[in-house]
């Protein structure tokens, strides 16, 4: 059995300061989470990524605007060897549409670990 670790990206991976991050200028890693999630996975662990993303839902930034933050960050973590096994994003919003995904809820956990 694989073992993983299932983190959140905004004030996790970076900083969070800002309200929406959708672009790889908003996008400030926070100090030393390279180091530690190659730590992480030296010891084995898969490192997986949830995050809510509802600016989607809103209509204040699209997939393709999550997407392109997202590869910008992979290819930042690769400079440390790190390796983002998978990236799993909400972009619902309860007030534009009911899903079972937003964490709290575990949608993306459940399509995560089959996956995985
Ligand atoms: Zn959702």
């Amino acid at each position: 059995m694989d073992k993983a670790v299932f983190l959140d990206r905004d004030g996790v991976i970076n900083d969070g300061s800002a309200y929406y991050t959708y672009s790889p200028e908003q996008f400030i890693f926070n100090k030393d989470i390279a180091v530690a999630l190659k730590l992480l996975q030296e010891n084995l662990f898969k490192l997986i990524i949830i995050t809510n993303q509802s600016g989607i839902a809103k209509g204040v930034y699209t997939t393709q605007d999550v997407e392109k933050t997202h590869n910008y960050m992979k290819s930042e973590l690769q400079k440390y060897g790190v390796v983002i096994s998978g990236i799993y994003f909400c972009p619902h919003h309860p007030e534009v549409s009911i899903c079972n995904c937003r964490k709290p809820q575990n949608g993306l956990l459940l399509e995560a670990i089959a996956q995985t």
